[in-house]
């Protein structure tokens, strides 16, 4: 393989794979299997790779952190949600439409400042689920008081909160 024709050119995972595709940023050529379509370009996926690391900047105890906030703060939440929102009455619904988007913004943001803004790749999955494990135990609570439409405020909070919180931490 000493040719430098393009033609010659084979994949440097495959090197049986001839191809004519190199990689924008490291030169490498890549058979259009490994070839990875980025909005610059083709990329070899070590490069993809290199570039999320570069992008998700946090470490794991960023999702610790993440918890500590996170799972304190949707307890308050659903806590409010069902004993104060739910008993309002006629504009519980309302209110909990209203207040579920910025009750999971806020959460959101208390740990995005936690972690000193460090992306993670699955923080906003680990809030969502300190979130749902929270309201958990109020869900079975008015399950088993058997009202049955008070389960509608916490689900307000349940699905409206986690939109706003993968909003918030994509
Ligand atoms: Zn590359
Ligand atoms: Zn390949």
């Amino acid at each position: 393989m000493e040719s430098s024709n393009e033609t010659t050119l084979t994949c440097y995972r495959h090197p049986n794979t001839p191809t004519s595709l190199r990689c924008n940023r490291c030169g490498n050529p890549i058979c259009p299997k490994c070839a990875v379509r980025t909005p610059v370009g083709f990329r070899c996926p070590d490069c993809v790779r290199i570039q999320q690391n570069r992008f998700y900047t946090g470490g794991k105890l960023d999702y610790l952190i993440a918890v500590a906030v996170a799972l304190p703060l949707s307890f308050i939440a659903g806590y409010v949600f069902t004993f104060i929102v739910a008993r309002i009455g006629f504009f519980s619904w309302m209110i909990a439409f209203l207040a579920a988007p910025p009750t999971g913004g806020l959460i959101a943001e208390a740990v995005w400042r936690a972690v000193g803004r460090r992306r993670s790749r699955y923080l906003s999955t680990v809030v969502m689920a300190c979130l749902i494990v929270a309201v958990l135990p109020f869900i079975v609570l008015i399950l088993l008081s058997g009202n049955f439409l008070g389960l509608v405020v916490p689900g307000i909070l349940l699905f409206l909160g986690s939109g706003a919180v993968v909003a918030r931490l994509r």
